[in-house]
């Protein structure tokens, strides 16, 4: 048992939870990649049910604040709205017929991506480590607890920027459910409370510019507005 540090731990990063004055810590970031057939298709990749990859986020990457901080000279940069699952509970090798239990609740996230540098990754055939998890990519909105609002399978997911819609779809057309990506994960990851899962973005992905409003909405979790800085 370790009784002293020899510094403070950094402390956890946390998200709001809806009706509650307790915060979510948020412990590891696993995101799914190209898990709505249309956006697998504008990405120029097949929209057949291949099995799933995952890259993660570092938690430092959140962003509760409503803002969104452009990096400088990285090129486009683009925003993904996706479902966020967050975990109250884990364990390894986790059934998909009990995988929900281990819910916490929902939210609304973007999966900020540096594409100019992830396309120079694909095609180098290197990690997409700075691409995805850049400080700041992943801007988070408070949690609805899974309590209050069930659990989510289908319900209307868009995003529009100044007004004028850009990306819309349903949870329903995800490829791999939710139960389905705990499922998987959970067998090369013990899978911990605090963890969170992005779960993939419908079509219509596109870059952002300093001074944009994105407003996302998720059925059965809410609305949520970041502002896009320089
Ligand atoms: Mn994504």
């Amino acid at each position: 048992m370790i009784t002293e540090f020899a510094f403070s731990p950094h402390p956890a990063v946390s998200l709001a939870i809806e009706g509650s004055d307790a915060s979510f810590p948020v412990n590891r970031i696993f995101c799914i990649g190209r898990n709505y057939a249309a956006h697998a298709v504008e990405m120029g990749h097949d929209p057949n049910r291949e099995p799933p990859f995952f890259f993660l986020k570092p938690a430092t990457a959140v962003v509760t604040n409503g803002t969104f901080s452009c990096p400088q000279a990285a090129g486009e940069v683009h925003h993904e709205v996706e479902l966020v699952v967050a975990l109250g509970s884990g364990g390894k090798d986790i059934p998909v017929e009990t995988a929900l239990d281990c819910v916490f609740g929902y939210g609304i996230g973007l999966d900020m991506t540096l594409r100019d540098i992830q396309a120079k990754a694909k095609k180098l055939g290197r990690p997409w480590d700075v691409a995805k998890g850049f400080d700041g990519s992943a801007p988070c909105g408070p949690l609805v607890p899974a309590s209050r609002s069930g659990h989510l399978a289908k319900g209307t997911i868009s995003l529009s920027i100044n007004g004028t819609e850009r990306q819309s779809g349903d949870l329903d057309q995800m490829i791999w459910k939710i139960p389905e990506i705990i499922n998987i994960l959970s067998r090369y990851f013990r899978l911990l409370p605090g963890d969170l899962i992005m779960t993939g973005t419908p079509a219509g992905v596109g870059p952002v510019e300093p001074g944009d409003r994105l407003h996302a909405r998720i059925e059965g979790v809410g609305e949520w507005t970041v502002s896009v800085q320089g």
